[in-house]
């Protein structure tokens, strides 16, 4: 190691502990055009993506009975790809270095968030374990038949639970209940009231407790444990999660090719991924490895409080706490002191980086966005952002694109934000989010102007 990797290395640790934004790229990333991946143990593959695109595509003509905004979509649960200039030129971004591209998942239907691709798909592989082993269905059946009684017999027997700061709580809890489970979800303390709330109103049961995320996901396992009628979504070690998740790539390949997106070699894909566990990001990023090998890059992005992928990266097993951070954030869907150490082990390969966030950066792009695009995201969703600027104008940034030789490729570059919620938030809280963006874009503009 040179004296200079070592100082950087220091920086790194500083600006960590000092919760000051930063940029790490991963040195055990591999080039490979195929690398494996191992999770728990098992190879997983994109034939692992495909089966879990599949059984979305048997439970959709169920879905599009049991949801009416599912209908005109015939019961897919899919978001769109957008091009957004006007965002481009927000973000300062110059079309010599790529263009910007958002990945809409703020807007996906029943759950609001990027968690109806993971959470639902758990809940759906759980339903039709049952069913199957119940001979309820085969897997050729039209799987609207689950909404007769015979089923919501079966279903009704067991009880579906989750430990959540809020969205996979919503997407596990409607789910569960839409299909006849007793549904019930652990929330920590620093999850939103309405998100409460609107899990009350779809009839499941909500247990608050007053700990941090990882508390309640514990609280809820425990619970779980002693009742063998009730299934466990374990956020922190799921590979259902991480496969439902992963079969978004599946289809965003279909998109870039409507949009005539290339990549490959002359053409990279760099992916912003806001990152809690790990879990969603990680399913995305492996999928998006199988399809387009080393010519996509995925970057994590994590609060500045919270940058707990980036600790269990860097240290395996420790906690943002150990690291003299708060864990404090409004990115509450990004709160989590600890990582999947599942979704780690995945990464350690395919993984080009990780980059922290301030929360004023948060606002600050929510309200680019609303301005720009008029579009509208809840603040964790806002994270990837900063990646373009993270990677083009930060030093270490720099001296990665210049040492992997992709500071060349820029120009035919594609930096694809992947907007992670928003749908489901009140107008209040969202109009709340918005002001201060503004106010924080105000001051910008005044410290320029003086
Ligand atoms: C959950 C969530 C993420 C990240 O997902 P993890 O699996 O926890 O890493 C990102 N954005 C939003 C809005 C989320 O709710």
């Amino acid at each position: 190691m040179t004296t200079e990797t070592i100082s950087q290395d220091q920086t790194l640790l500083e600006d960590l502990r000092a919760a000051r934004p930063l940029l790490w790229t991963n040195p055990a990333r591999s080039d490979a055009a195929e690398v494996q991946t191992v999770v728990d143990g098992r190879v997983i593959s994109l034939a692992d993506s495909i089966e879990a695109q599949d059984r979305f595509l048997r439970f959709a003509p169920l879905l599009a009975q049991l949801f009416p905004e599912l209908r005109e979509t015939g019961g897919r649960i899919e978001s769109g790809l957008h091009r957004v200039p006007a965002m481009q030129r927000a973000l300062g971004l110059a079309p010599a270095r790529g263009a910007l591209w958002v990945k809409a998942d703020h807007g996906l239907p029943v759950a609001g968030s990027i968690k109806a691709r993971g959470g639902i798909h758990e809940v759906l592989e759980f339903a039709e374990s049952l069913a199957l082993e119940n001979g309820l269905i085969t897997r050729e059946s039209d799987y609207a038949t689950l909404a007769q009684a015979p089923a919501r017999e079966l279903f009704a027997r067991y009880e579906v639970a989750v430990g959540s700061t809020g969205n996979l709580g919503l997407s596990i809890g409607v789910m569960a209940a839409a299909l006849g489970f007793r549904a019930t979800v652990h929330m920590s303390a620093d999850a939103k009231e309405w998100k409460k709330t609107r899990l009350r109103a779809r009839g499941v049961n909500v247990v608050e407790h007053e700990g941090d995320y990882a508390e309640a996901v514990a609280a809820g396992r425990r619970q779980a444990d002693q009742d063998p009628y009730c299934y466990f979504v374990d956020d922190e070690r799921s590979l259902s999660l991480m496969l439902g998740y992963s079969a978004a790539a599946l289809h965003l390949r279909e998109q870039f090719d409507a949009a005539g997106i290339v990549v490959d070699a002359d053409h990279p894909l760099f992916v912003y991924l806001p990152c809690g566990v790990g879990g969603a990001p990680a399913g995305i990023a492996f999928g998006l490895r199988q399809i387009y090998g080393a010519h996509v890059h995925a970057f994590f992005a994590e609060p500045t409080q919270s940058p707990c992928f980036l600790v269990e990266m860097l240290s395996p097993g420790k906690s943002v706490y150990d690291y003299g951070l708060d864990n404090r954030t409004e990115a509450d869907g990004l709160a989590v002191p600890r990582a999947s150490e599942l979704a780690a082990e995945a990464m350690a390969p395919i993984l080009s980086g990780d980059y922290t966030v301030a929360d004023d950066t948060l606002f600050l792009d929510l309200h680019r966005l609303r301005v720009s695009e008029g579009m509208q995201v809840e603040p964790s969703a806002a994270a990837g952002f900063s990646g373009p600027r993270m990677l083009t104008g930060s030093d270490a940034g720099r001296s990665w694109l210049a040492d992997t030789g992709l500071a060349a490729t820029l120009p035919n570059a594609t930096h694809l934000v992947w907007t992670t919620g928003g749908l489901f938030v009140p107008p209040e809280a969202y109009a709340a989010f918005a002001e201060r963006g503004a106010a924080i874009a105000a001051a910008a503009d005044d410290d320029l102007a003086r």
